[in-house]
């Protein structure tokens, strides 16, 4: 039998999509995979029954391209499959040339329909394409735990017949859920953080605060290797520097050590808001875990909020530092993140921060600051730049 060419199939979840959101998640996905692929010269992308196909027209590296979709926010899964015609004799050539020269120990096929008028039940398929494997290769059947798992999807006009798919994120499109302001630390918790907001479909605009010219310039170059890692999943970026230093100077002059930190953080808080609202993001979001450090105790979280026009987003409020370093390691920010800086938040920074203070307090220690000139310098102060993914074109002054 002649090799034929592997297509790429992708799986997404449609459990949980309602109907009237299907096909605006469709689109997103398609758009992002498509985005993800650009440069890679692979074929066009179509639709197939609750699922995407992409045309790699014999492109020589179809694992390049497997990677990248696999990293799309929305993917369940993605394969290199074999499109044959929808007869037993078509599945069974292919699988002979999928099981050549590979020994396995067990295998099991898979196989489903998704119409249901085929003349074959796929327990019917199972037994017969299974039959056919043990004719041709020494091995046995383990439906629990197969060494080779052999997936046949019968589709009205087609069957696609692959091994080995691998997982994608899961979740939704980047796109699909509008846009978030993330507040991006070089620590190890925000980036995660923002990566968990695209997974649930958000573009995300980063904002970071730094200390130049009171402290060197390490905590931005960290901040731009972060949002350069993190744009693989949202192809393109912008990441706002906000130099903060001039405005802690002048919380440091009439602000009690115990209040400060929590007072920054408000600061923070209301010019990543006015950010947010100019590039049109609707939530803001953090990485900050109950009970992680003493700026997140509920009370001054509660001290945060009280300043928030908008909802803040702490999508790992629940997590164990364990937790979200593991992932923090499987999304590559963790061996930026874990490098030594001096971010803003060393600068006097008082030895035994406030862990509870009350909304009068809060307003007693603020009296003194002109919070909306401090929030104004911040937010004119603050330069953006782009990234792109793939081009790569990391750190160019954005034109918005
Ligand atoms: P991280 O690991 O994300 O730095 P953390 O455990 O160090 O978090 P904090 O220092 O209390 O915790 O910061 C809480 C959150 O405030 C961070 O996750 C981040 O979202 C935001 N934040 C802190 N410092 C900065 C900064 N310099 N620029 C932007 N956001 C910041
Ligand atoms: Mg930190």
């Amino acid at each position: 039998m002649a090799r034929i060419r592997p297509l790429l199939l992708v799986h997404y979840h449609e459990l949980g999509l309602k109907r009237g959101n299907r096909p605006l998640f469709l689109r997103h996905l398609a758009r992002n995979l498509r985005r993800a692929t650009a440069d890679l010269g692979r074929g066009p992308l179509r639709q197939v029954s609750g699922r995407l196909l992409l045309d790699l027209e014999g492109h020589p590296d179809a694992a390049a391209i497997q990677d990248r979709a696999r990293r799309v926010c929305g993917v369940a899964s993605v394969a290199l499959a074999y499109r044959v015609v929808s007869t037993v004799e078509a599945m069974k050539a292919v699988i002979a040339s999928l099981v050549e020269g590979r020994s396995f120990a067990s295998f099991r096929i898979t196989a489903r329909r998704a119409f249901k008028t085929y003349p074959m039940s796929s327990v019917e398929l199972n037994r017969e394409l299974g039959a056919f494997v043990l004719e041709r290769v020494t091995t046995r059947v383990d439906l629990r735990n197969p060494e080779l798992e052999i997936h046949v999807e019968v589709m009205p006009a087609e069957t696609f017949v692959y091994v080995d798919p691998v997982s994608g994120p899961g979740g939704l499109p980047v796109g699909a859920s509008g846009t978030v302001a993330a507040l991006l630390s070089g620590g190890i918790d925000s980036p995660v953080a923002a990566w968990r907001m695209m997974k649930r479909g958000c573009r995300v605009l980063f904002v970071h605060f730094h200390s130049a010219p009171y402290l060197p310039a390490t905590s931005q170059a960290k901040a731009r290797a972060l949002v350069g890692v993190l744009t693989q999943w949202q192809y393109d970026s912008k990441l706002a520097l906000v130099p903060f230093g001039e405005i802690q100077r002048e919380v440091v002059l009439t602000v009690p050590p115990p209040a400060r930190v929590v007072v920054y953080r408000r600061l923070m808080v209301r010019i990543a808001e006015a950010l947010a609202r100019k590039h049109g993001a609707l939530a803001l979001t953090t990485g900050e875990s109950l009970g992680q450090v003493a700026s997140q105790t509920l009370s001054n979280i509660a001290r945060i909020d009280d300043v928030a026009g908008m909802p803040i987003l702490r999508p790992l409020i629940g997590m164990d530092k364990l937790e979200i370093t593991e992932e923090a390691r499987r999304l590559g920010t963790f061996e930026i993140s874990i490098e030594p800086d001096a971010d803003c938040c060393t600068l006097f920074v008082p030895k035994h921060p406030a862990t509870r203070m009350t909304e009068h307090e809060v307003a007693a220690v603020e009296a003194g600051l002109e919070i909306p000139r401090l929030v104004a310098a911040g937010c004119d102060g603050a330069s953006v730049e782009a990234f792109e993914f793939p081009t790569g074109d990391a750190g160019e002054p954005a034109t918005a």
